[in-house]
């Protein structure tokens, strides 16, 4: 049975989408509350907490991390999006350059056909003068 710690503290709700009073609740024994976590990356560690909103009752897992590990996040965040952008930029110029082609490929087999159709008026000239 979850058990809310007295207080609070302010903090961001995810379910109000906004700063409300958040308590520290504990969950028992098997969920390992406030627990150090290790992933397979040996240099991410963070503190887990479980906290309920106090104003919707909403109950969500939180990471204390260092400020600096923070900061590499929002940098590596913030070059994917960058990395996305670049590549619907690229995604633009290769349609673009998908229809050029298409369109002169369109061009170059009336030209050919063209081509074709005058050969074969001088070879028929041709073949008339050598009769
Ligand atoms: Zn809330």
């Amino acid at each position: 049975m979850a058990r809310s710690c007295p207080g609070g503290t302010g903090m961001y709700c995810p379910k109000c989408d906004a700063i409300k009073t958040c308590t520290a609740i504990s969950a028992g024994k098997e969920n390992k509350v406030q627990t150090r976590y290790y992933t397979e990356n040996p240099d991410i560690n963070f503190f887990r907490r479980k906290r309920e909103c106090q104003e919707c009752s909403y109950v969500f897992d939180t990471g204390e991390i260092s400020l600096s590990f923070l900061q590499e996040l929002t940098e590596l965040r913030s070059e994917i999006d960058k990395r996305h952008r670049e590549l619907d930029d690229q995604k633009l110029l290769n349609e673009a350059a998908a229809d050029a082609l298409e369109s002169q490929s369109a061009i170059l087999f009336k030209e050919r056909r063209k081509l074709k159709a005058l050969v074969s008026g001088i070879q028929d000239i041709i073949e008339a003068q050598e009769k």
